[in-house]
């Protein structure tokens, strides 16, 4: 058990959770998050670590003396630092590297999406598309939309804003989903919502907001992803298995 290949899996998707869980069976595996939510839901029966490690040289001094074998990275597409991180430490210990990541969502008849590269530019649009704004976009940008003025925010997020993070005139809403399509169908209507911002998180499981918006004919401002460092890239957990077995043995 214990000469097993050791794999680290950069997580905090559903994804990485999965990916933890399926290849549990046949290598040694070490889950890590970053430590940004409270009670996260975690791969069962896998070592896990919580927190930074650093900055990419304390990670690839980490890969080195754990005995990392390969690394998947599987964090969210927004999260660009750990992503370049990861590369960098994986070339720096010589360690094979993957990055698993779902695909954007593409827009499709009835999407009325206003595309922009990041949350700024999102920031800058809100107040000529709408009035009535839904935020799911995570706790930690929700920030960047403080000044903006004749807006109405719903901020949606898994754990509770801190004190000093919470923007004064916004409706917070505690959630974690799935949700479904009726579930955001009818928070939209509850609330009064004519634009929805997201991030292209891509993947089904927070998509039913966007479908929603469709339904009801409301624009989304859709956050383009950040460029992922040059990469080998797998969509799917079943890849991200193959590729395990085929570099590991
Ligand atoms: P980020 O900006 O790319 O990373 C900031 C720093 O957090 C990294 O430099 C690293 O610290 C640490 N870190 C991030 N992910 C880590 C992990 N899985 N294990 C250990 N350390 C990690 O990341 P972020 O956007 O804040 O995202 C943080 C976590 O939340 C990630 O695990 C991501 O998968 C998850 N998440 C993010 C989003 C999003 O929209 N950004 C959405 C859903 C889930 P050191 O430099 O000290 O190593």
């Amino acid at each position: 058990m214990n000469d097993r290949p050791r794999v680290l899996i950069l997580g905090g998707t559903g994804d990485g959770r999965a990916l933890a869980t399926e290849a549990a069976g046949r290598f040694t595996i070490t889950y890590s998050l970053a430590g940004r939510t409270r009670d996260p839901v975690l791969p069962d029966a896998v070592e896990t670590r919580t927190g930074g490690f650093g900055g990419a040289e304390a990670l690839a001094g980490w890969i080195a003396e754990n005995r990392i074998a390969a690394v998947v990275d599987a964090t969210h597409p927004f999260a660009g630092q750990i992503a370049t991180h990861a590369a960098q430490a994986a070339t720096q210990a010589g360690t094979p590297r993957l990055k698993l990541v779902r695909p954007a969502w593409d827009e499709t008849a009835g999407d009325a999406w206003r595309r922009v590269t990041d949350i700024a530019a999102a920031v800058s649009l809100l107040p000529s598309v709408g009035g009535n704004a839904f935020l799911s976009i995570g706790r930690q940008e929700v920030a960047a939309f403080a000044g903006v003025d004749g807006v109405r925010l719903l901020i949606r997020s898994i754990d509770p804003p801190e004190r000093d993070d919470q923007l004064p005139d916004a409706t917070y809403i505690i959630g974690r989903g799935p949700f479904t399509t009726s579930q955001e169908s009818a928070l939209l209507r509850e609330h009064d919502i004519d634009v929805v911002v997201s991030k292209n998180a891509g993947g089904a499981a927070t998509y039913p907001k966007i479908a929603a918006a469709r339904q009801a004919g409301i624009p989304v401002i859709m956050i383009d992803r950040p460029l992922p460092p040059d990469d080998q890239v797998v969509s799917d957990v079943g890849a991200a298995i193959s590729w395990l077995e085929k570099t590991l043995g």
